[in-house]
């Protein structure tokens, strides 16, 4: 599994599984499946309601702690200095493990100050809780002010980023300042498979179209997590990781952006 390094000298799988919509036993049996096959790296999040889910599949697999990646994140409610500790212990808990490898503010959040949300992240740092922090949805001057506030302390900044949301300014941004991007739907939800210059640009080079759009990404030096729910996808999107894409085709893939939003961020000014 292709790998980066975090500013924390962290390694993060550059390829991980997105949980957002996988509940319930689809939900066990999903990440049973993947870790057999080779994932490592599991994104979800306290609002996705799974964590109790997520935990016997990482459980059974046999897999080390020190193998695995997980990411998880806290709501935008809950970033007051006790409300976040809570949750990211509400987090382990439900997940059954003594650690995170990565704890994300879910949504920035004008009506809470973030210092006294970087305090709580840095304090289960400090606590060994967590081994990196981050943030999500989180623009440039929002990154400012953690940047200004507490330097060095976060290494990741998940936002939504596909070819109809080329985000190159941020990733610039993030890149200059030593902050990993990762991409979430980063198959733009499945559009990307609708789209006939993206089908007749993988006919052409004869790739798949999740091929095309992962590749396109990870060559950016961005982390992915697509959602995948069945074993042909969870399959085909970690074979990506092997498969060589002459850039031409990538680059063809830079003039598809439309700024077009699938999530809207419109409530997390701060
Ligand atoms: P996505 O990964 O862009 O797209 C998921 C869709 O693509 C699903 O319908 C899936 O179908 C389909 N798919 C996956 N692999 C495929 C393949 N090889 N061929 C054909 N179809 C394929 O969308 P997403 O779930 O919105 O984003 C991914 C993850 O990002 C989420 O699960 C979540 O972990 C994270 N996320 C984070 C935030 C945030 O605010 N931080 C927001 C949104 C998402 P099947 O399910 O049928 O396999």
């Amino acid at each position: 599994m292709g790998k980066t390094t975090l500013n924390s000298g962290q390694e993060i799988p550059i390829l991980g599984l997105g949980t957002w919509q996988l509940t319930g036993n689809e939900c066990t049996e999903t990440i049973k499946e993947a870790l057999k096959m080779g994932y490592r790296h599991i994104d979800t999040a306290d609002a996705y309601e799974n964590q109790r889910e997520i935990a016997p599949a990482l459980k059974v697999s046999g897999i080390k702690r020190s193998e695995l990646f997980i990411t998880s994140k806290v709501n935008r409610h809950n970033l007051h200095y006790n409300d976040f500790l809570k949750t990211a212990n509400k987090i382990l808990n439900e997940l059954d493990i003594e650690y995170l490898d990565l704890l994300l503010i879910h949504w920035p959040n004008k009506d809470i100050p973030v210092e006294e949300t970087l305090k709580a992240m840095a304090e289960l740092k400090e606590k060994g809780k967590v081994k990196d922090l981050g943030v999500s949805n989180f623009t440039e001057s929002h990154l400012e002010k953690v940047l200004d506030i507490y330097p060095g302390l976060i290494s990741v900044n998940q936002v939504e980023f596909h070819p109809y949301l080329y985000q190159k300014r941020l990733l610039n941004f993030c890149q200059e300042h030593d902050i990993v991007l990762t991409a979430y739907s980063p198959l733009a939800r499945g559009m990307v498979f609708e789209d006939p210059r993206i089908k007749n640009l993988a006919e052409e080079y004869k790739q798949t179209p999740v091929q095309l759009v992962l590749k396109w990404l990870m060559e950016k030096g961005i982390v992915v997590i697509p959602k995948a729910s069945s074993a042909v996808h969870l399959k085909d999107n970690l074979e990506v990781l092997n498969q060589d894409i002459p850039a031409k085709a990538l680059e063809v893939l830079d003039t598809f952006n439309e700024n077009k939003r699938l999530i809207d961020p419109s409530f997390s000014e701060f």
